[in-house]
């Protein structure tokens, strides 16, 4: 049997941790902050399941992920539609028919290809290099610089033409009337919240959990005493950042309890102009139906921020320079660091989404048991 140490109670930390447990191994892990879950954790304000780390959707197309997470928590048929808000105007999101109806008033799908490759021409068919390029090559002009430019300024504090394409290509194009923000078979948000699904997956016998612990206060004398550790933090502090500084994007949040029912009338509306500083507003309790305290209603602006050591890192910034040197760090641990796991956005620097999360973790988990 072996002895591990998880840093980090985030949602891959506990999978692995759930899977190590189930097969027998000991395991213990360690969390920085007071609290469990990482940036899943929500927690309950006047009956109202408040996303602590921003809006947090569950959507996957690998029924492997979805049947497993079912064991954790029962899930509603949440479907996120987003609205964007441009000024004042309101505009359907992802970009699909109601989007293209409002903005042109083009009512089938042929008027709206027809409008998006006359504003695409700009490009002069070239292929697309940048994030710019690529949502001009998407959806034309217009819509790019009403609902993606500002946005994605503010978000990622760089300009559209310095920011890789892939990351526009989250979002789906449609040619249909269907404001379902995924194109994944399976979506939906887990009735009383994301904290209960790693509390039941540490709940495990074979798991012992230490919060406020920070893993670089003694990290000599974890790696000597433990047989394996799984390190979901970042995997460039790990080498206390001998290849050099990944680059990272941090958030501030700001949450209030308003004493109203409803206060935007959506989970999440967007404001994709450049000047209004936050990038989103979310309404918790649309996450579950209006769940929650009469005449309560708990909202969170979410403001992008830059990232400097000491801040939470909650993207990273996968250009071509960064993901060099994630290699160069990967190669390095290979080497240098052969009884460490890396796992997780962080630890493997990726956009992951939670579903590629525990995925990830699974797949980690097959080689790590051979099964
Ligand atoms: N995006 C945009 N306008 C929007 C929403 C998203 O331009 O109203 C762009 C932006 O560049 C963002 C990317 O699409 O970084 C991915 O959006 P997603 O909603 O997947 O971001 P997340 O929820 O992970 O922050």
């Amino acid at each position: 049997m072996t002895n591990y140490l998880i840093v980090g109670a985030g949602l891959f930390g506990a999978t692995f941790a759930y899977e190590a447990a189930k097969r027998g191994h000991q395991v213990k892990v360690i969390e920085k902050r007071n609290h469990i879950a990482g940036n899943i954790y929500t927690k309950e304000v006047h009956g109202i399941q408040v996303h602590q780390f921003g809006a947090h959707i569950f959507h996957t197309s690998n029924k492997e992920v979805w049947d497993y997470v079912q064991q954790f928590a029962e899930f509603n048929r949440y479907t996120n539609a987003p609205v964007a808000n441009y000024n004042g105007e309101i505009y359907n999101l992802p970009f699909n028919m109601n989007t293209f109806n409002k903005l042109w008033g083009v009512v089938t799908p042929q008027e709206a290809m027809a409008k998006i490759e006359e504003q695409k021409a700009v490009l002069g068919g070239k292929e697309p290099e940048n994030l710019e390029e690529q949502a001009i090559s998407l959806i034309g002009t217009d819509i790019y610089e009403k609902l993606i430019k500002g946005y994605t300024e503010k978000q990622w504090g760089r300009k559209a033409t310095e920011l890789p394409a892939f990351i526009i290509k989250r979002l789906p194009v449609r040619l249909t009337y269907d404001n379902n923000y995924f194109n994944d078979l399976y979506q939906g948000i887990p009735m009383g919240g994301y904290t209960q699904i790693v509390e039941k997956m540490l709940g495990h016998e074979n798991i012992t959990v230490e919060t406020g612990v920070d893993f670089f206060d003694k990290k000599d004398q974890y790696l000597a005493e433990f047989d394996k550790v799984v390190f979901t933090g970042m995997i460039d502090q790990f080498f206390n950042y001998e290849l050099g500084e990944l680059e990272y994007r941090s958030l501030r949040f700001e949450t209030e309890i308003l004493d109203e029912d409803n206060y935007q009338g959506n989970a999440v509306v967007n404001y994709t102009d450049a000047e209004t500083p936050y990038t989103r507003i979310i309404e918790h309790k649309h996450f579950e139906y209006g769940k929650g305290e009469k005449g309560k209603t708990v909202i969170t602006r979410e403001y992008p921020a830059d990232w400097q050591r000491g801040d939470e890192p909650y993207y990273p910034v996968n250009n071509e320079r960064n993901n060099e040197m994630y290699q160069a760090y990967k190669a390095y641990a290979a080497k240098n660091a052969s009884n460490v796991i890396f796992g997780g956005r962080l630890g493997q620097y990726k956009y992951y989404n939670m579903d590629q999360v525990i995925a990830a973790a699974l797949e980690i988990v097959r080689e790590e048991f051979k099964g």
